[in-house]
């Protein structure tokens, strides 16, 4: 029989940092200077637990830019904004490819899921706000009401990812022509780019995972910054195609609903209003960080977090 679960209010985060140094494997993105110059060592976990409270290792106050650890937010202020009808506009099932796919739903030309480049562009152009400057700031406003505090932004990574990420553009032109993005094709890659190019460190990251996780109240704050079956929606989506082409073998090993994202980071919301989040920036195949997938695991044992039991 397994050991019964540690308290995630004594949880040895460090211990478990300790336990990540033997994986090397796994490769830094090289798409924008930004992101290459990343340090393949920097390893970062947090836990936020439901009274607010934050247990974080060694360099879990290095910042990285979000990049696709953005996208539940994103999903969940469209969902908010548009008072569900963002369910209409973008579908709910796994790809099985990567990221980045130039693929839509057939039929209806929706991205498939919020959780691909395709949805995430769809739902960054739904949220309220006039123009692109007045999405990208209730886009500001809102990751700073899951994070509990204002987020810089990465002026340089913004720039970078709205001018070089042709394969977005692509998808952005593609929404425009099946009818489904209203904004221009250019402005929907920059907002994306911008909410890509947001700070944020382990600590934070958790607790945005925490504030998904207890059903849209945030631990730190007591603000409720999203309705409870808006929570429910984005981390059922979290569970299905969060991690990619990686979404099934992630549940089966981890069991906790997530979002990869290239920078290394994975936010996790799991069950009981817990979050969690690492950082480190060496990604396998599927995008997703490799320590932290191993993290992942651990910490889903010791703390009995997967969704199936065992
Ligand atoms: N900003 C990245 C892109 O759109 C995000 C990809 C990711 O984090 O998986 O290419």
């Amino acid at each position: 029989a397994s050991p019964s679960p540690a308290d995630p209010s004594r949880y040895d985060v460090e211990a478990l940092r300790t336990r990540l140094r033997p994986h090397r494997d796994g490769r830094v993105d090289d798409s924008i200077p930004a992101l290459a110059a990343a340090d393949p060592d920097l390893c970062a976990i947090a836990l936020a637990l439901p009274d607010g409270s934050v247990r974080g290792s060694a360099e879990a106050g290095v910042r990285v830019s979000v990049q696709s650890a953005v996208k539940p937010f994103l999903f969940a202020l469209a969902l908010l904004d548009t008072d569900g009808g963002a369910l209409e506009r973008v579908g709910i099932e796994p790809t099985g490819e990567s990221f980045d796919a130039i693929t839509l739903e057939t039929g209806t030309g929706r991205p498939p899921n919020p959780m691909v480049n395709a949805g995430a562009l769809l739902t960054a152009s739904l949220v309220d706000g006039t123009g692109p400057e007045g999405r990208m700031q209730r886009i500001a406003a809102g990751l700073a009401a899951f994070a509990g505090r204002e987020l810089d932004v990465d002026d340089e990574v913004a720039h970078d990812e709205h001018l070089r990420g042709d394969r977005n553009h692509a998808l952005a032109h593609l929404l425009r022509a099946e009818g489904v993005l209203d904004a221009s094709a250019d402005d929907a890659v920059a907002v994306y780019a911008r909410a890509c190019a947001t700070l944020v460190d382990a600590e934070t990251l958790a607790i945005m995972g925490a504030t998904l996780a207890g059903g849209g109240v945030n631990p730190r704050t007591g603000d409720r910054v999203i309705p409870a079956r808006v929570a429910r929606d984005v981390v059922s989506v979290m569970a299905t195609c969060g991690m990619y082409d990686g979404s099934g073998r992630w549940m089966r090993a981890v069991g906790v609903p997530a979002k990869s994202s290239v920078s290394g980071g994975i936010v996790l919301a799991a069950r009981g209003g817990l979050g969690a989040a690492i950082i480190s920036p060496p990604l396998d195949a599927q995008g997703t960080s490799v320590r932290g997938h191993v993290a992942s695991e651990l910490l889903s044992e010791d703390l009995g977090l997967h969704a199936f039991g065992g």
